[in-house]
């Protein structure tokens, strides 16, 4: 039986792998230590609110005096840490909220986590930490962190702080670095809510530049079980990729869907790139694989379909929570 605490628990993944958890694990205890930004709602893991081994807290990552109460009441055994500002387009308008949060944030908890001595810490990372590919070769674990945007360079930034913590100090910290996530619950402003969202309405389906971009794709559920395996039987101080060796061009993915959802091409419209927007990404995910046994079990064809029928039952959640970002 295990004490979780998990950061960002309100948000995309974050409410995905709590509910997954819960489900696998039922023994286990959640707190879920979340500030409720525009980005995470109550709402999102309004199921679990009456169970006795779960706990929502509100706060900042980035407040040392909140977060050293939350893990000297709870005797956390092990941190799961999701919190983030995590959308690229929000970086280029505003990039001190990533620094603040990315980084001084999750220096402030590792230094927490470490004074608490928390025996076990999982970092989640991105892919996007290595930069952008060309058109051949995929991201392994060793390839150098060459981040270009500032989402990033400040998920780069924290993730370099949790290896240091444990080259410094030793503290038990496991890197998981994870490709594109899609599935239920994601906030409508990312790639395939959008398309979803506003195809739903029959209204125009941005996409940036020639729609070529390469993302590899996974579904939610699959990253969650990927982080169980990691939380159980991961090697400390070991960085992991995770990912669904499902390259897609961001076309692909929105034509898919359109077909899905029954809707003309015509809803296409290209809209000027990007700043900096990386072409390329692929995942190696043959260390997880290898080492600890996990294989992604949702083909995507069949996650998108599923991501669509969620977003077409769960069309009050996505017009609310619309409301609570603005525009970026
Ligand atoms: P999200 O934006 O949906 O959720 C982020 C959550 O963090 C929200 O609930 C928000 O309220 C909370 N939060 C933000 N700032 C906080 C702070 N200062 N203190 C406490 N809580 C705070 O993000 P997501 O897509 O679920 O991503 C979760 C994590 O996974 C992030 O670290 C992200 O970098 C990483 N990741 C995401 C993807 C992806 O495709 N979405 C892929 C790989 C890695």
């Amino acid at each position: 039986m295990r004490t979780l605490f998990v950061t960002g628990g309100m948000g995309f993944i974050g409410s995905n792998f709590v509910r997954y958890w819960l489900q696998r694990h039922p023994k286990d205890r959640i707190v879920n230590y979340d500030l409720l930004t525009y980005a995470g709602q109550p709402a999102n893991m309004a199921d679990a609110a009456g169970l006795p081994n779960y706990r929502f807290v509100q706060g900042d990552i980035a407040d040392a005096d909140a977060v050293r109460r939350v893990l000297d009441e709870e005797g956390v055994d092990t941190v799961v840490h999701f919190a983030a500002e995590s959308h690229v387009d929000r970086s280029i308008a505003d990039p001190q909220a990533f620094v603040r949060t990315n980084v001084l944030g999750t220096g402030c908890l590792l230094e927490e986590a470490r004074r608490a001595g928390v025996p076990r810490f999982v970092h989640i990372s991105t892919d996007e930490v290595y930069g952008a590919l060309g058109e051949e070769g995929v991201f392994t674990e060793t390839t150098p962190l060459a981040p270009n945007s500032p989402y990033a360079a400040s998920k780069a930034g924290s993730d370099l702080l949790a290896r240091a913590y444990f080259e410094t100090y030793g503290f038990p910290v496991i890197i998981t670095r994870c490709s594109n996530n899609y599935g239920p619950y994601q906030y409508p402003e990312k790639l395939i809510p959008t398309i979803i969202t506003r195809a739903m309405r029959d209204e125009p389906v941005p996409v940036y530049g020639d729609g070529l971009h390469v993302r590899d794709w996974l579904y939610v559920e699959d990253h969650c079980a990927a982080i169980d395996r990691v939380l159980h039987q991961g090697i400390l101080g070991e960085v992991y990729n995770i990912g669904g060796c499902n390259e897609r061009t961001n076309l692909d993915i929105v034509r898919t869907i359109l077909t899905e959802l029954g809707k003309p091409e015509s809803l296409i419209r290209f809209v000027p790139d990007r700043l900096g927007h990386d072409r390329r990404y692929a995942i190696d995910p043959a260390k997880i694989a290898s080492r600890l046994g996990w294989q992604p079990q949702v083909p995507l064809e069949e996650g998108l379909k599923r991501t669509v029928a969620w977003y077409a039952a769960n069309e009050a959640w996505w017009r609310e929570t619309a409301k609570r970002g603005g525009s970026v």
